[in-house]
């Protein structure tokens, strides 16, 4: 990566954080930094604990670490997931999630929108959602979103079970 792409990550790192009222630490940084890194994939905690270990070359605090991750699922910035497991994993918030139904394979924790192989259900899905999103507002709810998330295993990893 060159300087000036380094530069601007940084700078839409920043720029996110602001956003979301969150601090500019070098742990936010570094954690929102290695998601927008990856953005198509789920982590557990360990998992993160892990990563952010080797960038840091040392141990970082679980517990604030923890905190940060929570904090930025509450502004939105974070997908979370619970698998059948009950283990939770976090990925970066694609735009189009909130309002797109997805499917999310168990096995490889890709996503993959759905709108196409649904169709007109699908736009009835999200619109049956946005109506009710929209009818919690009226009432007075607030920051109210909505996630449509179909879990199963996809093709791909189906037919690998198969052979
Ligand atoms: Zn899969």
């Amino acid at each position: 990566m060159n300087d000036l792409s380094t530069q601007n990550l940084i700078q839409s790192i920043d720029d996110l954080l602001k956003a979301h009222s969150l601090r500019k630490t070098a742990l936010s940084r570094m954690v929102l930094g290695f998601f927008l890194a990856h953005p198509n994939i789920a982590f557990s905690h360990a998992q993160l604990q892990d990563q952010i270990n080797l960038m840091l070359d040392s141990a970082v605090d679980k517990v604030t670490l923890y905190r940060l991750i929570d904090r930025l699922t509450q502004v939105s910035l974070l997908l979370c997931r619970v698998d059948m497991n009950r283990v939770r994993s976090y990925q970066l918030m694609p735009a189009t999630i909130k309002n797109t139904p997805f499917f999310h394979c168990q096995s490889c924790q890709k996503d993959s929108f759905i709108s196409q192989v649904i169709q007109q259900e699908a736009l009835d899905l999200s619109k049956a959602a946005a109506n009710a999103s929209q009818h919690l507002a009226s009432l007075g709810y607030q920051n109210v979103s909505y996630q449509l998330t179909l879990n199963g295993v996809c093709t791909d990893c189906a037919q690998q079970e198969l052979q």
